[in-house]
Parts: structure tokens; C-alpha cells; sequence
């Protein structure tokens, strides 16, 4: 794909949605923390029925560690993996108060050390919270780019520099959440829904669909 089709698309992603933002709940870049790791191979919906009890009770490292493993789990049962995830979020909470005063940090190396914690979920975080020019890749946005041409790679980490070098700059901050949304809503796994879709013309997969 050449740079001015990559350009016209994040024009018309931008104009349809000046402001994306991730659709997990949160106010504060712990909320974030704790609801991106919580949403591993789980849907943001379901991630947030359960922090919307979670986080008016507890929302900060301290007020999470207090609740324990066993506490926390009542919160977050209806989640999967809820068992590993709150042994990782209490040990990310202990750790986030021995190393980090209780903050979360902001650079990658630190954050990758917290349980739970991985590349993605780490540039979630650095990007969305932080506004750094992080590229989170998900399969969603793993799809789209193979698809479109827009950052087609073998893994997440060949599209995600791809991305990074490829995106325009000025489209490059908002760039994962316009991505994941196109693939949420348009660029489905299944059946894209190529009729609907507005960038069908500047996209080059083969097997466009009719469909709307
Ligand atoms: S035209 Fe189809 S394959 Fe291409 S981005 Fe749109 S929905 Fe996806």
C-alpha cells in the first residue's frame, strides 16, 4: 500500500471520529491498569460490569491489595481467568507500592514487569493513558492491517513496527483505537462487512464481501 492511500484512510477514520477512545471504563491510569490486564481473552463489556462494582469500593494499589486474592475474586468471578488475573493484579498492586510509590509507571521496561503485564498491555497503557506513541497490536488490529495493507505482518510484533514506521504521524496516537474499532464493527473476522465499510476503496484485500 502506498502512503497517500494510507493517508486518505486515517483522514476518513479521523473525520468519523475525531476522538476515539478505548471503550473500557476508567478515570485513572490505574483504572486503565487494572481493566486492560483484566481484559485478556475477555470482552471490554464484560470487563466493565465487573469494574463498575470493583472500583467505586476499590481504585487505587492499596484499597486493591487490602481485598486480598479471595476478595478481589468476588468482584471479578464472572471474568475469564478471574482466578490468575487477581493473583496477578494484587501481586502488580504490591509491586506498583514497593517500586513505583504507588503510581503507575511509564515506560515499557517497567511495566512489563509487572505480573500480568505484557508488550500490548504496556503500550495500551503508555498510548492511552500516558499519550505516548506506543502501538498496541490486538487481533483485531493484527486483522485490519493484514487485510487492508496498510501493516501486513507475519506477528503482532512485524505489525506493530510496521504500524509504528508506516501510520502517519499525525494519525499515530489515535491510530490503535481507530484500528480496533474498524475491526470490532466493520472489518469482523468472520464476514467482513465490506459493503458498509468506509474505506473499500482504498483498501486492497482480495475477498471484499458484498456485505453490510
Ligand atoms: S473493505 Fe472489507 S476487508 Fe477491507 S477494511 Fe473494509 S471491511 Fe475490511
Amino acid at each position: 500500500m502506498n502512503a497517500a492511500k494510507r493517508l486518505e484512510i486515517f483522514r476518513r477514520l479521523h473525520e468519523d471520529n475525531p476522538e476515539p477512545r478505548t471503550e473500557l471504563a476508567y478515570t485513572t491510569p490505574f483504572e486503565l491498569l487494572i481493566a486492560v490486564i483484566l481484559s485478556a481473552q475477555a470482552t471490554d463489556v464484560g470487563v466493565n460490569k465487573a469494574t463498575a462494582r470493583l472500583f467505586p469500593v476499590a481504585n487505587t494499589p492499596q484499597a486493591v491489595l487490602a481485598l486480598g486474592v479471595d476478595g478481589l475474586s468476588e468482584y471479578i468471578r464472572t471474568i475469564g481467568l478471574y482466578n490468575s488475573k487477581a493473583r496477578n493484579v494484587i501481586e502488580t498492586c504490591r509491586l506498583l507500592i514497593e517500586r513505583h510509590a504507588g503510581e503507575v509507571p511509564q515506560t515499557r521496561e517497567a511495566l512489563e514487569a509487572l505480573p500480568g503485564v505484557g508488550r500490548k498491555t504496556a503500550n495500551v497503557v503508555l498510548n492511552t493513558a500516558f499519550r505516548q506513541l506506543t502501538m498496541a497490536v490486538d487481533t483485531h488490529i493484527f486483522r485490519v492491517s493484514n487485510r487492508t495493507g496498510i501493516a501486513p505482518g507475519k506477528n503482532v510484533l512485524e505489525v506493530e513496527r510496521k504500524l509504528l514506521k508506516f501510520v502517519p504521524r499525525d494519525y499515530l496516537l489515535d491510530a490503535h483505537h481507530w484500528l480496533i474499532l474498524h475491526g470490532r464493527y466493520v472489518c469482523q473476522a468472520r464476514k467482513p462487512r465490506c459493503g458498509s465499510c468506509r474505506i473499500e476503496d482504498l483498501c486492497e484485500y482480495k475477498a471484499k464481501t458484498s456485505d453490510d
